[in-house]
């Protein structure tokens, strides 16, 4: 049998490692256009932060790996047509400008996304530019070589990162955030006011409710950026402004969303038999909500792409969904968050309400301890808890992946209360504060739910 891999990052290394395991014997053809697989894009603010020397470290894979196992990795290849009824490829060689047509029995989708260029007048400027790619990072890394003052537009994860990168490496930093709070997809206000503070304190200018309306030229060559009540000059701008899905290969073929994803069952196949789809061009299931969500990660990626592999030629293993647990690390303070926020469970037409824990992560008599500080969201009519914030200098990141347990489990805030935690001076006090936090919800409760 014949498997074809469109896209050889997260996704499509993912389902090729389990096809080479469970299915040996499968001829796989994997194209992909750039040179490099496996790019982190995590590796841009690390390497720009001087944490990694090289972009290379953040490179997990090389195509020689592969083709030793018998894989053809057609690198530089452009795949440039699907005929699903026909199961042929159309694909250019982007070196030698031929062209290619190969035929596949099973096809997997792993073209992910890219950067969502928001339409800004003058966004074409060549001083404004992207950070997703391996090649855009070291474009990024040359340009910063000679730019001192850079506008960052997008709040997220990915342009906070930045922001830390490029302050790091000593430049001057503005950051636009067209809405009132950063990272606001996962945290409500509390903890995103403290990274806005955190990143003041290092120097970096915060613009929240500041839309970017325009870029263009000044007279000396820099780049004007104007929002509706300011306009400032800088060296260059970077986009952060989230990713869009590229399934257009297929539009027509499977049943897509309106936002362009691919639609796939738990086994990751898509309305055609013979395709399948993972990562960032698809969707995942939201367990909290349990429906349908775009949320973009790496973590998906793998897991969706290894599902895609193990169940090519039999479904085998489901998806169970996600909390869609993520964690940062900003400067010295641990930021992790699973589920809902408070404003997404309103949203979704949940009764949620938070509970705010904040304290030592270990007994005051040890030689060190810091604060743990805490934002759990509840549901108030079934006690379940929806989502779950931390920040600390304390490395807190496995106590989302906690929550995020007991989010997929369906616990309440009295079980969270009263769950299994270890004690040991060394970690944490006799109730860890995953406990303690759960604690506060049901003291706003009013005590806990009885059992008849
Ligand atoms: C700055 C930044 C930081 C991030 N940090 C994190 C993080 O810390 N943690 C986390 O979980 N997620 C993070 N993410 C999200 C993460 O990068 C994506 O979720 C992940 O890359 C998705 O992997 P993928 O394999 O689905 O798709 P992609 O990474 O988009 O890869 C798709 C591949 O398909 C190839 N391709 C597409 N179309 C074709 C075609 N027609 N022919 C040939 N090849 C094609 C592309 O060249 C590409 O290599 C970050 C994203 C950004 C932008």
């Amino acid at each position: 049998m014949k498997v074809a891999i469109i896209g050889c990052t997260h996704a499509g290394i993912a389902a090729m490692k389990q096809i080479l395991k469970y299915y040996p014997g499968t001829e796989i053809t994997v194209y992909e256009r750039h040179v490099d697989i496996s790019y982190m894009s995590c590796g841009t603010y690390l390497h720009l932060g001087g944490t990694i020397k090289d972009l290379d470290q953040a490179l997990y894979a090389n195509p020689t790996e592969f083709s030793e196992q018998g894989v053809h990795m057609r690198m530089r290849y452009d795949v440039i047509k699907v005929d699903a009824d026909k199961h042929t490829i159309m694909a250019q060689d982007l070196q030698t400008k031929e062209m290619h047509t190969d035929h596949y029995d099973k096809l997997i989708m792993a073209t992910g996304s890219i950067t969502a260029i928001p339409a800004i007048p003058g966004v074409e400027n060549p001083k404004v530019m992207l950070c997703k790619t391996c090649e855009q990072a070291q474009q990024l890394y040359e340009a910063a070589k000679t730019a001192h003052h850079i506008a960052i537009v997008g709040g997220g994860y990915s342009g906070v990162e930045l922001a830390e990168g490029y302050v790091k490496s000593g430049h001057t930093v503005t950051l636009f955030q067209r809405g009132p709070h950063l990272v606001n997809e996962y945290l409500d206000p509390q903890l995103s006011q403290r990274i806005e503070d955190l990143l003041t304190t290092k120097g970096i200018t915060i613009k929240t409710n500041a839309q970017v309306t325009a870029f263009s030229d000044t007279a000396d060559n820099r780049l004007r950026v104007d929002t509706a009540d300011t306009t400032e000059t800088f060296d260059m701008a970077v986009i952060c402004t989230g990713v869009v899905p590229q399934s257009e290969l297929l539009a027509g073929q499977v049943n897509r969303t309106e936002r362009g994803t691919i639609v796939t069952d738990r086994y990751m196949g898509t309305s055609n038999a013979d395709i399948f789809a993972a990562g960032d061009v698809t969707e995942v299931k939201f367990n909290p909500t349990k429906d349908r969500a775009y949320i973009p990660l790496v973590s998906h990626a793998i897991r969706q792409g290894a599902l895609a592999g193990i169940n090519i030629f039999d479904k085998r293993l489901g998806s169970i969904g996600t909390q869609a647990t993520t964690g940062m690390l900003i400067f010295d303070q641990t930021v992790a968050c699973t589920g809902m926020t408070l404003a997404a469970a309103k949203a979704a037409n949940f009764e949620a309400k938070t509970a705010f824990y904040e304290g030592n992560y270990r007994p005051d008599f040890m030689p060190t301890t810091t604060k743990v500080s805490i934002e759990l969201v509840y549901d108030q009519q079934t006690r379940k808890v929806l989502g779950g914030q931390l920040m600390s200098a304390h490395e807190v990141s496995q106590s989302a992946n906690t929550l995020s347990v007991v989010i997929q489990n369906g616990n309440t805030i009295d079980e969270l209360a009263f769950m299994d935690m270890l004690f040991s001076p060394n970690f944490d006090e006799p109730f860890n504060y995953l406990n303690l936090a759960a604690q506060v919800a049901v003291d706003q409760e009013h005590g806990y739910r009885r059992n008849n």
